[in-house]
């Protein structure tokens, strides 16, 4: 008889389904890596900033030795950037890691998380990695109910997390809706912002909630240099919040939790203005490609504020698997979300031009089959 190791709710955890790896499809479906598109993980289609890889390489120099802990100059360059003290911030290994801390920091097991219907699968996995209740708000037009989020907060929530734009589905809540909610969230309980895609919302808006932070001590706003930026592959991210909560932050998270070259080019891509506006364009203008071609196809997709979209591909529930397996058969990896309760539909992150119009041939080839 085998024997059950660890906790039950250690057991129950579903893994988190990354997007494929390019080197993965090439050697399932006989492609050669150079000729696939992946728009599978909205990483940022330019890749790494030429600022961030010369200040990588000259930090190579130093890695005999441990990473400053404490993140001493990303630190100082994000307090300037928002206005902030330094010790109002925690560096993650990427914002997944903050989110992982925050759990653990602010939540007992048993006690409960709220967050919505089709956000963030890592939402569900921190909660459940803490062996706390979830409580899954219903979606609103695929986006955060806030009022029946705070409605379905009780007397043992300690966290809710919100996703704004919300990933998988693109969806966006303008600033006064979201700070009227926070401004009612009960004291006891801490509110997660992740605002994973904040870069790329248009002026119109942006707004700063790292501001907000001086207003409310339950409030942490969560970002991460893996998606406009360009750095998904270093994993870094950051946490904003009041001392009471980012003190124990920081006796939960590994004292090294962020490496030195990441630390080194997150400074740099910081400080690179024209890259994050190189960025944004990009993403305004693929984001029109792609709308186009879906309308031109007579595809329903959700208006998407982040650097993908959501798209539905067919009415039965194994249309985006099989939608899905065509354009892998093409070389095109996007992401299926059959997980997240969306088996119709696909995500696919906003690439180049020429990368949006391979996607857009496959997918046509693919409806038509
Ligand atoms: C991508 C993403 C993150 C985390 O990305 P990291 O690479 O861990 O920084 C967090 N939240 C949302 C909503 C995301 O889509």
């Amino acid at each position: 008889m085998s024997k059950n190791y660890g906790p039950e709710y250690v057991r129950a955890i579903a893994p988190y389904q990354a997007g494929k790896p390019i080197s993965e499809v090439a050697r399932e479906f006989g492609l050669e890596e150079a000729a696939i598109v992946k728009l599978a993980s909205n990483e940022n289609p330019f890749g790494m900033p030429a600022s961030a890889q010369h200040a990588l390489a000259a930090a190579v120099a130093e890695l005999g030795r441990y990473p400053d802990a404490n993140g001493f100059d990303l630190k100082g360059a994000l307090s300037k950037r928002y206005d902030v003290p330094a010790d109002w911030i925690t560096l993650g290994n990427g914002s997944n890691d903050i989110l992982e801390i925050a759990a653990h920091a602010f939540v007992e097991r048993g006690q409960s998380i709220v967050y919505a219907q089709y956000s963030f699968a890592v939402y569900a996995l921190a909660t459940q990695g803490v062996g706390a209740q979830h409580i899954v708000v219903p979606a609103k037009a695929r986006g955060h109910d806030l009022p029946a989020m705070l409605a379905a907060i009780r007397d043992d929530t300690r966290l809710v997390f919100i996703a704004n734009p919300n990933n998988p589905t693109g969806t966006f809540i303008p600033a006064a809706e979201i700070e009227a909610f926070i401004a009612k969230v009960p004291a006891h309980v801490v509110v997660v912002l992740d605002e994973a895609y904040n870069e790329f919302l248009a002026a119109e808006h942006q707004f700063e909630s790292a501001q907000w932070v001086k207003k409310y001590p339950n409030l942490l706003v969560s970002r991460t240099f893996s998606k406009a930026y360009g750095l998904a592959g270093l994993r870094v991210g950051f946490a904003i919040a009041q001392p009471a909560l980012t003190d124990l932050m920081n006796r939960i998270r590994q004292p090294f939790n962020v490496n030195s070259l990441a630390q080194a080019a997150a400074i740099a891509a910081l400080n690179d203005k024209a890259f994050l506006a190189q960025s944004a364009a990009n993403n305004a203008a693929g984001y029109q490609q792609f709308v186009e071609a879906f309308e031109q196809l007579g595809l329903e997709y959700v208006p998407s504020f982040g650097n993908f979209v959501l798209v539905k591909v067919g009415e039965d529930a194994g249309a985006g698997a099989r939608v899905n397996l065509s354009l892998l058969k093409q070389g095109v990896i996007v992401r299926p979300v059959g997980n997240y309760g969306l088996p119709e539909w696909l995500r696919i992150s906003i690439g180049l031009p020429q990368e949006n119009a391979v996607l857009i041939a496959a997918l046509k080839k693919a409806l038509a089959e």
